[in-house]
Formats: C-alpha cells, sequence, structure tokens
C-alpha cells in the first residue's frame, strides 16, 4: 500500500498557489532559462538583493562501509566488452586490459576494490592509461558505464604521484583539480566518488554548490582543497571573491561536457578558464566527458583542448544504452495523466522516474499522482536545495518510489534500482532524451524506458527517435517511422546543437573552417533548448 506523504503534497499544494518559493530561493534573474546565473553574478553573497541562502547540507556519512557502498553490476556488464570503441587523435597509448595494468599505488587499488570494481569497462580501459599518459580527452561512451572513475582514478593517481601542495594550514587555497558539473545532485555524486576513491590517502576532495550556504562552502573549502567539484555558478562565485586560487590547477574536467558548452554554461566556462591565474590549456590537462557530444559542441570543445587531444568514442556517439527496453506510445495531451496512473499501478513499487518538461507540472503531476495515492516526490530548479536533496533522498531509499523531475535530473544521476523511466513529456531536444533514459539501465542492469509521444508537439523527434531506436536495436513502432518519413528533413538531427551522432570525432569535418563569433558559439547555435529549467 502508498503511504501518501502528507508534508510533501502540502508544500507541492502549496506551490501550486503561489507561496512555495521559501528562504533559499535564488532565482533572481526571471524567466529562470539562466537562473543560475545569479550566483554567479553576487545573488547568493548578498550583492544583488535576495533572500541569503542558509541552507547547510547535512555531512555524508563517515564510516567506511558508507563510503563504499555500492550496488551490483548486471547481468550484462560483461557485454560492455562487446561494444565497439574508436580512438581517434595521434599517438593513443594502447588501452590496457586490467586494473593491475594501470600501475596504480596499493591505496588506490584497495579503493577500486573496497568500491568493487573487479573488471574495468571499456571507457576506463581506454581513458585511463590515455589521462596517466598526460593527454587531453574528449571522451564519450553509453550512459552509466563508469566515465566518473575512468577521469577519477588517473587524476587520483597523478596527484599521489607528484605529491599535492594545498593543505589546512595554508591560507589561500590552490587546488590541483577543478571538476564541474551541470547540476547540483551530479556534482555532489562526483565529489562522493572522488571521496571514496581517494580515502586513506592525502587527498582532500571538496564540494560547493548552489543554493547552499556560501560561507558552508568556504569553511569547506579552507579545511584544505586538493579536488575541487563545483557547479558553475558557486565556483565562478568562490574564484571572484578570491577563496581559491588556480594557479595550481594541473586538471580541469567538465562533467556532461556538452551540456557545460552550450549556450547555458559555455560562456561561463570561457570565463573560467580565462580567470587570472588559471594555467592555459597548453600548461594544464583538460578532460571532456559525456554520453552525448553534438558536432558544434565538439567544435567549441577545440578551445579548451590541446590541438594534439585524443577522442575515444564508446560505441555510437550519442547513442542509448542497450540495456534499456525502449517504448514509445503514442499518448495525446489529454490522455497522459491517465496513462501515466495506469503504467504507475502495473510497475507497483519499483523506483521510476518520470520527466516532464516544466517546473510547474512537475508540481502538478507530483500532486496529482500524491492524490492518486502514489508515493510520489519532485525534484525541479524551482525548489530549495534542501527539498531537491530530501526528494532525491526519499527516492533513492524507496520511500517514494517515483520522482517526478524535470531535465535538472536528466544527467548523471545514478541511483540503485531506477527500473523504469517515463517520458511524460518528450524533451526537445533527442540528446536529453538519450540521457533520461540513461537514470535507468545502468552498469549492466536493464531497465525500461517508456515515452509518450504526443504528435501535436513532438513530430521533430520522429526521425531522430527512430535513429536511436533501431540504434540501439529496439522495435520502432510503424506509426514513428511514417511520423518520421512524413516530417523527413535531410541532415536534421533533432537538436538545435548540430548533429548529435556524429559518427566519432568530427575535427576532420571543421578543422581550418571554424566560424566562431566572439562568444565562442557558431552563428548557427540556437540557445539551449531545454525548458525553464534551472541549472545549478
Ligand atoms: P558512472 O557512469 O561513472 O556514473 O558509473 C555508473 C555506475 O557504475 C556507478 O555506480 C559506478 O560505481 C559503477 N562502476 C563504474 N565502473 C565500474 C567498474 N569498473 N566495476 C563495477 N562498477 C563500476
Amino acid at each position: 500500500m502508498h503511504i501518501p506523504l502528507y508534508l510533501d503534497q502540502l508544500s507541492l499544494l502549496i506551490s501550486l498557489i503561489g507561496g512555495y518559493k521559501g528562504l533559499n530561493e535564488e532565482v533572481i534573474t526571471g524567466s529562470g532559462k539562466n537562473s543560475w546565473k545569479s550566483e554567479a553574478e553576487g545573488g547568493e553573497s548578498g550583492d544583488i538583493q535576495g533572500p541569503k541562502v542558509t541552507y547547510i547540507p547535512p555531512p555524508p556519512p563517515e564510516d567506511e562501509d558508507s563510503i563504499f557502498a555500492h550496488y551490483q553490476t548486471g547481468i550484462n556488464f560483461d557485454k560492455y566488452d562487446t561494444i565497439l570503441v574508436e580512438v581517434s587523435g595521434h599517438d593513443a597509448p594502447p588501452a590496457i586490459l586490467t586494473f593491475e595494468e594501470a600501475n596504480l599505488c596499493q591505496t588506490l587499488n584497495n579503493n577500486i576494490a573496497k568500491a568493487g570494481y573487479t573488471k574495468l569497462t571499456p571507457v576506463q580501459k581506454y581513458s585511463i592509461p590515455i589521462i596517466l599518459a598526460g593527454r587531453d580527452l574528449m571522451a564519450c561512451a553509453q550512459t552509466g558505464s563508469g566515465k566518473t572513475a575512468a577521469f577519477l582514478l588517473p587524476i587520483l593517481a597523478h596527484m599521489m604521484r607528484d605529491g599535492i601542495t594545498a593543505s589546512r594550514f595554508k591560507e589561500l587555497q590552490e587546488p590541483e583539480c577543478i571538476i564541474v558539473a551541470p547540476t547540483r545532485e551530479l556534482i555532489n555524486q562526483i565529489y562522493l566518488e572522488a571521496r571514496k576513491f581517494s580515502f586513506g590517502t592525502c587527498v582532500r576532495a571538496v564540494v560547493i554548490y548552489g543554493g547552499t550556504q556560501l560561507g558552508h562552502s568556504i569553511r569547506q573549502i579552507v579545511q584544505g582543497c586538493n579536488i575541487l567539484c563545483a557547479t558553475p555558478g558557486r565556483l565562478m562565485d568562490i574564484i571572484g571573491k578570491e577563496k581559491i586560487g588556480l594557479k595550481q590547477v594541473k586538471y580541469l574536467v567538465l562533467d556532461e561536457a556538452d551540456r557545460m558548452l552550450d549556450m547555458g554554461f559555455g560562456p561561463e566556462m570561457k570565463k573560467l578558464i580565462s580567470c587570472p591565474g588559471m594555467p592555459s590549456k597548453e600548461q594544464r590537462q583538460t578532460l571532456l566527458f559525456s554520453a552525448t557530444f553534438p558536432e558544434e559542441i565538439q567544435r567549441l570543445a577545440g578551445e579548451f583542448l590541446k590541438s594534439n587531444y585524443l577522442f575515444v568514442a564508446v560505441g555510437q556517439v550519442g547513442g542509448a544504452c542497450r540495456d534499456v527496453q525502449q517504448t514509445i506510445l503514442q499518448v495525446g495531451q489529454y490522455s497522459k495523466r491517465e496513462k501515466l496512473v495506469e503504467i504507475l499501478r502495473n510497475i507497483g513499487d519499483e523506483r521510476t522516474m518520470v520527466f516532464v518538461e516544466t517546473k510547474k507540472k512537475a508540481d502538478f503531476i507530483a500532486t496529482f499522482l500524491c492524490q492518486e495515492k502514489i508515493s510520489t516526490t519532485s525534484i525541479h530548479g524551482d525548489r530549495e536545495q534542501r527539498e531537491r536533496e530530501q526528494a532525491l533522498g526519499d527516492f533513492r531509499c524507496g520511500k517514494c518510489p517515483v520522482l517526478v523531475a524535470t531535465s535538472v535530473a536528466a544527467r548523471g544521476l545514478d541511483i540503485e534500482n531506477v527500473q523504469h523511466v517515463i517520458n511524460f513529456d518528450l524533451p526537445s531536444a533527442i540528446d536529453e532524451y538519450v540521457h533520461r533514459i540513461g537514470r535507468t539501465g545502468r552498469c549492466g542492469n536493464t531497465g525500461r524506458a517508456i515515452s509518450f509521444f504526443d504528435p501535436e508537439s513532438d513530430n521533430h523527434l520522429a526521425q531522430p527517435l527512430v535513429k536511436v531506436l533501431s540504434d540501439a536495436q529496439q522495435d520502432v513502432p510503424a506509426w514513428l517511422e511514417e511520423i518520421a518519413f512524413s516530417t523527413y528533413v535531410p541532415g536534421f538531427s533533432g537538436s538545435t546543437r548540430g548533429n548529435v551522432f556524429a559518427s566519432v570525432d568530427t575535427r576532420k569535418n571543421y578543422q581550418g573552417k571554424s566560424t566562431l563569433n566572439t562568444a565562442g558559439f557558431s552563428s548557427s547555435q540556437s540557445p539551449n533548448p531545454v525548458d525553464d529549467e534551472s541549472w545549478d
């Protein structure tokens, strides 16, 4: 039996009547699309009027069991070995086949074993030796296939080898590594992985992100910071306040790199690499990871990477994880709620993420499901950070088996036992679809994704959807093929950011014919198409 969550429900209802924004609200810039900017512009620090953010996230558990808690790899984990990997660029070091070949130090090997890793995933086999060799890298591999360890392990190995400079006794903290990711929950997850792999070493990882008290972020940093995991807004804020120095940065990692370089975050990332003290790209190692790399974004990435960077593509660039069984149903907007309830009742208590396109709709659908006695919580950019973390916690532990989310939860989140993803609304771009359904079917486990296709609004996605489905060897409904055929646009990829399905390294397509404007964006690029979500 489902237990309705009255408190959660109440807050959702309050939000519907307009009284939802609380003390920790950071949205200052109005529309919300770029509301993450408010921090960088001083929103949280009080330079711009607005309520002060007081939230201090609870510290993660410190005991070893919690630090190394992990879930089992799934039945298809070994099938990763059959995926084709393409490496392009000059003088790539050979792939390694085992952790032993990486020659990591004993502490790291112990941590890898405690994390339950016995075998490398393909992106790890190729990326670890490339990073160990000091090369810049753009790596593209399917969702849930171990990209985080692929960059953390070699960076840690280098830091252990070279020694670190930051310590709690230094006045100015100068991290050797900066990792940025587009959402608070994702950067927190990366931090927990960094903490796990650096356990028992002298390397200290710190996480800072928006929606939390700025003083808290500063206090974390001054205690010593070798690896700084940050969302862009908070990072720029801290840099602006001269709370960290950038001179020692040897590794710059952009996770979900295509998102980090697009119109939403791209300008902020450009500012980051031109900050005083930030070593030039020749002096640092830059690593870009994602499951999708539209052609346009690959072009922009050139500015961040040394010209001899290597490109690793595991499987098809932009392809969906084959362990996710994808179903597309034709459902008009007025039938969606009924269909959703029918599906959720059949699913029972299995963990399900339901994606919708706007924050308001997330509240609305979550409230509706609670009224239907389906234990539901929600996550989106207008919820206070405390509520976002509570929602994720309730979903992770199974207290609320249904999480209604906007695209703020589409990327990177690695939650055990998410068996289903439902796209109540399809996203406007196909790469976002690939990320959303990648919340299930992780690490060799299987999952299912059901998407409601509304011919009134989704026809532009028919063509790229047919491609994603057929590339992942899924059934393609005849009606979808028909729509795709009737709306066929040659060369169209369903993304406003160029061809999502760039076969592999697209350098050869654009080298020598760059058309970047002064902001660093090609004139053909349009603004971030994804809903009204706030990204930091
Ligand atoms: P990621 O794609 O980095 O989010 O990783 C997805 C999940 O796979 C996480 O739960 C990782 O801890 C897990 N994972 C990554 N690499 C390995 C590995 N080599 N062996 C077992 N589990 C792994």
